[in-house]
């Protein structure tokens, strides 16, 4: 194997061009990334046969862990089957279910599925929705979006247009469409320097003044509701995004949750926007009125548990049918892809969701998984280089600082929380870190044994890297 695996490490870095990587660097990685070879349960293995508790989940999809036997099942079993046809002029039994699993799942208003293959895409398509929505409606006027800062929504043009990271729209900036943003909710980070004491939501009221003066020109307001994700795991403070749906239902703006991160469990129920209009922590629920709910609604990475790419986009019938006339009337939604509506894909997520969206799931995920999480995440808090340790649900940052009193970031160039990587790869923990923030976003699978682990192998990484 050892010959092997030096023969397809040379092809790694001669071949293979890694996503959001610098490859000048990556072949002289030492230690080199894992090679994984297979998986089990919540942990991966590597070519050497060393396992990782898996902490990132497969980048936030691997949602039931890595191999979800009864997921795999089911892909089997519809492969036994067919594996695609198309959506276009055809239709077909997996697609057909899932759309009736998420409708009845999503209550009313959110009564029709489009399909897409990414969450990039969902956000296109969300977006593409909104603004043939206005179109339709009389509104060709209304072109704009109303995003945050720091947000994320994907990596293809539309999604980096609405996105807020400075870092991943500069290299694009002449090719994106101008975006009207407000500051991003961040408790840590305050853009109003305002203490919990003080704190009056001045981000929710930017928004709300941002969505009273643009209304006549915004195609629709995007956020990723309560938590935003790859931007920093900013946790909304209570109360932000129900004023963010009430502020856009008072002006008639629609309103689009990417909950591509923050769906399908991450934060103890299928979606995110069923926690509108209740405190946090929860345990038991009831769904929010449909006032409170969003128009448009974009699902991926877990939707099928991380096995296969799908991703689904839920729309209010009020959109929906500013889409319907005649063929001359061009009403038609221009959008599809090849794999649009995969019927492995579909297939996998229906087994996703038998697991995911079962009450008694739902019920451990909330009453002892999360909670057990952020209890092994506590002694983070009280080191002498952890600024913040904050999100929501299984979804957690722990942010490295140099100097805590004052909040003063590592310099860049120092990789910071990519040595705490390193150092928890050494221990059998696999994470991920963006600058100096280390992101801790398990299956929701992970067991008390294997939080007490994780929670013991961040500190000591920490310690060792800081
Ligand atoms: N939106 C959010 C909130 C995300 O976290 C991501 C990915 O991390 C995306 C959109 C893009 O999804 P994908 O990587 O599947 O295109």
């Amino acid at each position: 194997m050892k010959d092997n695996e030096a023969h397809l490490r040379r092809i790694d870095t001669t071949a293979l061009w890694h996503p959001f990587t610098q490859m000048a660097g990556y072949g002289s990685e030492k230690p080199p990334p894992p090679m994984i070879v297979r998986a089990e349960g919540n942990w991966l293995v590597d070519v050497r046969g060393r396992r990782y508790l898996d902490a990132n989940a497969g980048y936030w999809c691997l949602a039931l862990g890595c191999r979800p036997r009864s997921v795999e099942r089911a892909v089997h079993a519809q492969l036994r089957k067919f594996a695609h046809s198309t959506l276009l002029g055809l239709t077909h039994v997996p697609a057909i279910k899932l759309a009736e699993r998420l409708t009845t799942l999503a209550g009313p208003p959110l009564d029709h599925v489009f399909y897409a293959d990414s969450g990039s895409e969902a956000v296109e398509v969300a977006l593409k929705m909104a603004y043939q929505f206005q179109v339709h409606s009389g509104h060709p006027e209304r072109s704009e979006f109303l995003a945050l800062g720091e947000a994320y929504h994907g990596d293809t043009l539309g999604a980096v247009a609405v996105g807020g990271v400075d870092l991943f729209q500069t290299a694009f900036k002449p090719l994106l469409f101008p975006v009207r943003r407000v500051p991003p909710p961040h408790c840590y980070r305050c853009p109003w320097q305002r203490k919990r004491e003080t704190c009056a939501l001045e981000c929710a009221q930017a928004l709300e003044r941002a969505v009273a003066r643009h209304r006549a020109r915004l195609a629709a307001v995007i956020i990723e509701p309560f938590v935003l994700g790859p931007g920093g795991i900013i946790p909304q403070p209570d109360g932000y995004p129900e004023r963010v749906v009430s502020a856009a239902r008072q002006h008639g703006v629609p309103v689009i949750f990417d909950e591509v991160a923050v769906g399908m469990g991450r934060l103890g129920t299928v979606f995110a926007f069923e926690q509108l209009g209740l405190k946090p922590q929860v345990s038991s629920l009831k769904p929010p009125a449909s006032s409170l709910k969003p128009d448009i609604v974009c699902l991926a990475k877990g939707l099928t548990a991380g096995l296969l790419p799908l991703s689904a986009v839920l729309v209010s019938s009020r959109i929906y049918r500013a889409f319907l006339g005649t063929t001359l009337e061009q009403r038609t939604f221009f959008h599809g892809h090849t794999f649009t509506g995969s019927a492995l894909g579909c297939a996998a997520a229906l087994a996703a969701l038998d697991r995911i969206a079962a009450p008694a799931f739902l019920r451990h995920l909330r009453a002892r998984t999360i909670p057990a999480l952020w209890r092994a995440l506590e002694p983070l808090r009280a080191h002498p280089h952890v600024g913040d340790v904050r999100g929501r649900g299984l979804m957690a940052g722990i942010e490295l600082v140099r100097d805590k009193r004052r909040g003063v970031e590592y310099p860049w160039a120092r990789r910071q929380g990519h040595r705490v990587v390193l150092a928890a790869r050494r221990r059998g923990v696999n994470t991920r870190a963006i600058g100096n923030l280390v992101l801790v976003v398990p299956p929701l699978t992970i067991t008390a044994d294997e939080i007490a682990f994780l929670g013991r192998v961040l500190y000591e990484s920490v310690e060792e890297a800081t």
